[in-house]
């Protein structure tokens, strides 16, 4: 999830540079959302309490993004597009490398889960606390590129980006 703010941060202000239109906040809060919207389904498993960890359903299939992506084109322009397309792109990706549960990429032919660089074992405890919470390779990645994402903000807010 800091992965995905992170990238939703860089991919506004590549979108923002590609259409050479101002990088507003809330373009940039755009950018966050979108990147976040996939797991809009890990809300109902985290108020469940539930330790059982797949959060994978609709919004994580990519040909539902299709026509929304094409209704968003259609009502909001090729920027917003553009936007929302890539940070789809990116979560999906994302979710297929590491953390385990990987994409059902040919869904609906097929409910078969892609994944690569997979935790080996499953945590043995809730696996929000494992994953962001304790020093693993995964936390340091995520937050990583969430500090990247932050210093690219901060570079471009200085004019240096
Ligand atoms: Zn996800």
């Amino acid at each position: 999830m800091p992965l995905d703010i992170g990238f939703g941060i860089m991919l506004s202000l590549a979108t923002a540079h590609l259409f050479s239109v101002p990088t507003t906040p809330s373009f940039i809060a755009l950018g966050v959302i979108f990147a976040l919207l996939p797991d809009v389904d890990m809300l109902w498993y985290l108020a469940s309490r539930s330790t059982y960890h797949d959060h994978r359903t609709y919004p994580h299939y990519p040909l539902v993004w299709v026509p929304i992506i094409a209704l968003v084109y259609f009502f909001a322009g090729p920027i917003i597009c553009t936007l929302l397309l890539l940070c789809i792109a990116m979560h999906l990706i994302h979710d297929t490398i590491g953390l385990g549960w990987g994409i059902a990429w040919l869904w609906p032919f097929s409910k078969r889960r892609f994944q690569f660089l997979a935790p080996k074992k499953e945590p043995r405890e809730h696996w929000v606390i494992a994953y962001y919470f304790r020093p693993t390779p995964v936390a340091f990645i995520e937050y990583g590129v969430f500090l990247v994402g932050l210093c690219a903000l901060y570079a471009h807010i200085k004019g240096a980006l």
